[in-house]
Parts: C-alpha cells; structure tokens; sequence
C-alpha cells in the first residue's frame, strides 16, 4: 500500500516549520538579501523552538526526528528564504559523518556542542582543485604520534565563518585517489583559519567561506570511521542529505509559483487579468505540476532512508528534478511579472537568484544525472557508494 498521509507529529512539525517560516524568516528575507546579512538572531530562535539539529538522536540531546520530518521542515525554511534555510540546515550536513563515524565520545562531545547551544558545524569537503571531482582534494592528514596534522584549504565552506567545529576530508594516502581521502572532525579552536568569506549571485543571507589548515593539530579518535573510508562517508552522507536540499527546492519554487498565481490575478493587460490568458495559465499549471512532482520524490527518498534503506538513486532524482524545476519555476515567475519581475522592488527575482544554487550544490544536476546513469546501467549492490563525486 502507499500512502502520502503524515502522522499528526509530522503535521504540527510541518506547521511549525511554517509558521516559523511565515513569521520569523519571511519579514526580513529581502532584506538580508540585500546586504548578504549574516541571520543570526534567526538561528538563535529556530535554535531555542527546535527546529534545528533534528535528526540527532535523543541520546545525545536532539529530537531525534525522521528523515522526512527533516524535509518537511527544510520545504518550509525554503518557501520563507533558501539562504536562511541553508544556514540552518547545514548542521545536517556536517553532523551526518560524525553519526555515522565517530565513536560514542566524539558523539556525545560534538553533537552535545549543538543541541546545548544554538552552535554551528560545517561540512568541508570541496576544493579549489576538487569540485565535483573530490579525488584531486589536496589538503592533507599526517599521523605523527597520537595526533592527525592537518595542512591544506576548503573553498564554499557553508557557514564556514560562524562554525564552531568542522568535518574535515583530507588525503591520508596522497597516491590512492578516493580510496586515500580519511574524515575527521575538527574543532574551531585546534586553529582553523577563516580566510575569506564569498559575495554571492544567491542565497545572501547564507554565509559562505573559505577557510584554511596550517599544522592543525586534532587527537587521533578524531577520525570519523575508518582510515582512507572517508570517501564513503562522505556519499553516504550526500543520500542523507541531498532530499533536504532538495525539499529547499521545492519550498523556492512553491513560493514563485505562489507569488506568480497572486501577480496573475491583479495584473490587468488587454482588459483582462493575465491569468485569463491561456499562455500564462499554462506556465502556472506547469509550475503545480513540478512543486507536486518534486515533493513526491522528496517524499519517496526521504522514506526509504526512514525505512533503513538505500536511496542513493531516489536522492540523486530528488535533488536533479526539484533543482532543476526550482530554476525553471522561478525563471517563469519572473516572466509572470514581465519586466517587474525584473526590478528588486518585487520578490521574484530573489528566487530566481536563490534557486541556482540548488543546481550546484551537494552534487550539480549534471553530477546527479552521472549517479542515475549509473545506478540505471549499472545497479549497484546495496553497501556500496554510488558515486566518484560530490
Ligand atoms: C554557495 C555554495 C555553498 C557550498 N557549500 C559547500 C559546503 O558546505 N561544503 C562543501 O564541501 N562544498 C560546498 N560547496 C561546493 C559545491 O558542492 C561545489 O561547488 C560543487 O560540488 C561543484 O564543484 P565546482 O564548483 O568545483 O564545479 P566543477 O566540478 O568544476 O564543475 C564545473 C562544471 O562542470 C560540470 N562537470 C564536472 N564534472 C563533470 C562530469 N564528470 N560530467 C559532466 N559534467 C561535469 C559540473 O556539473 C559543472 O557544470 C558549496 C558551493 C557553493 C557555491
């Protein structure tokens, strides 16, 4: 049997999610838009409702909530403003490698930093020289004595500048591509250098950053899983993630297509409103059909990962289609307005900014259509990463 309805627990989390969305994120959105403002007093309050750092498990003082509660949450934080919600979300991200790698200690240490204060972690995979290839990373890990010293730099670091501690992939096996690439958790303090944070086309309330490692010195139990399994982790880690991202997706373009019905209906041209016209009622009927669709893949691999299944592929689907569907959205919300869509006094063009970034980040559409090629031609056995990339 297949059924879509949500338990009650899961409705009050979507409206919560909501109306936090609606009352907190909404009214400042175009605002912090404007000057690339860091949303701190927002992570204080989604901190202290709880709707940050859901999936960590009661044990270590989180909600422990399901995968799907995590994308209902993360729909909702889109539709209010994608760069708030990525700031938000993020500790997701870099936290999934520490549940799946670290030992009981490093779990209740770093996980407990998250849910006893409204603190930030990041997730550094990428580099200058490793994008969607992460097998050129050349950042480094070298065991001397009890400890892991770290060299090297990690560019596009969400919240990179605010995080109080890192997952780190580096080389511990420089000549074995990415079966010589280790993870390790890594404390601010050890002496992380920010270097530099970036001025974006979208997403300006999210904070994005370059930071480096010169001699970082961490303990030796903070690897994350096995020596050289950091490439693992690390796409295991993606399936995770990769259906919240692109359950942001769907939020930005459930909110084009929001802002796109409502213009439709007040704009009068040719003594009509412009819903009235058949061109435009098509892009609006192709705009519900591509939020609809996209959530349902949302839906489905955000299940099979609560069901304790691989979703490799339906992550991959997820992300490609609502990505790509949030880009097209919010391109025809624009056309909607016409030229006003154009100008910054009205909201469209944000999201149009905004949606971009889906297409690129946590694997670009182009890497996801490798991973369905892949797992199309090639249907891999249930323990094994699914992709060379991220
Ligand atoms: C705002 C922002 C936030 C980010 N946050 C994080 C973060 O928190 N942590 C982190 O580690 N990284 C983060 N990233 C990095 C992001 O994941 C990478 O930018 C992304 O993986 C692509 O890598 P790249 O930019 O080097 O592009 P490249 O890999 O150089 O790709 C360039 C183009 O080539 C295409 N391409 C590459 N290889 C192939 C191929 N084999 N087949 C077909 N096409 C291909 C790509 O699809 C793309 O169109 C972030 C990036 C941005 C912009």
């Amino acid at each position: 049997m297949v059924d879509f309805t949500l338990t009650d627990e899961q409705k009050d989390t979507r409206e919560l999610a909501h109306d936090f969305a609606t009352k907190e994120i909404r009214p400042v959105a175009w605002e912090l838009d404007k000057e690339s403002t860091w949303p701190q007093e927002i992570v204080n309050k989604a901190w202290e409702v709880g709707l940050m750092n859901t999936h960590v498990p009661e044990e270590y003082g989180g909600a422990g909530l399901d995968y799907l509660s995590g994308c209902l949450i993360e729909e909702e934080f889109g539709w209010g403003c994608s760069g708030v919600g990525t700031s938000l979300s993020a500790n997701g991200l870099a936290m999934t490698p520490v549940l799946l790698g670290g030992s009981e200690e490093i779990k209740k240490h770093y996980l407990g930093m998250l849910t006893e204060e409204p603190k930030l972690a990041s997730f550094a995979l990428t580099e200058p020289e490793a994008g969607s290839d992460v097998s050129g990373m050349r950042t480094t890990a070298t065991k001397i004595g009890d400890k892991w010293v770290l060299n090297g730099s990690k560019c596009f670091i969400t919240n990179g500048s605010h995080a109080d501690w890192y997952t780190v992939y580096a080389k511990t096996d420089k000549d074995a591509g990415h079966k010589g690439i280790s993870a390790f958790v890594v404390p601010r303090e050890a002496g992380v250098t920010v270097d530099k944070k970036e001025d974006k086309l979208g997403q300006r309330a999210s904070n994005t950053a370059t930071i480096s490692f010169n001699d970082v010195e961490i303990p030796a139990d903070h690897l994350l899983g096995e020596e050289n399994h950091g490439f693992k982790l690390a796409m295991q880690t993606l399936d995770r993630t990769r259906p919240g991202v692109a359950a942001a997706a769907v939020g930005i373009a459930r909110a084009a297509m929001e802002f796109a019905v409502d213009y439709s209906k007040e704009r009068v041209q040719f003594g009509v409103p412009i819903a009235m016209h058949q061109a435009i009622q098509f892009m609006i009927a192709d705009m519900a059909t591509k939020v609809e669709a996209g959530r349902l893949l949302v839906w489905q691999a955000a299940s099979l990962l609560d069901q304790g299944k691989r979703n490799t592929l339906a992550s991959s689907h997820a992300k490609r289609f609502a990505a790509d569907s949030a880009m097209e959205v919010t391109t025809d919300a624009v056309q909607v307005y016409g030229g006003y869509g154009f100008i910054k006094d009205y909201p469209v063009e944000k999201l149009m900014r905004d949606a971009k970034i889906m297409q690129l980040y946590e694997g670009t559409s182009q890497i996801q259509r490798l991973v369905i090629a892949r797992e199309t031609l090639m249907p891999r056995k249930a323990q094994e990463p699914a992709a060379a990339t991220a």
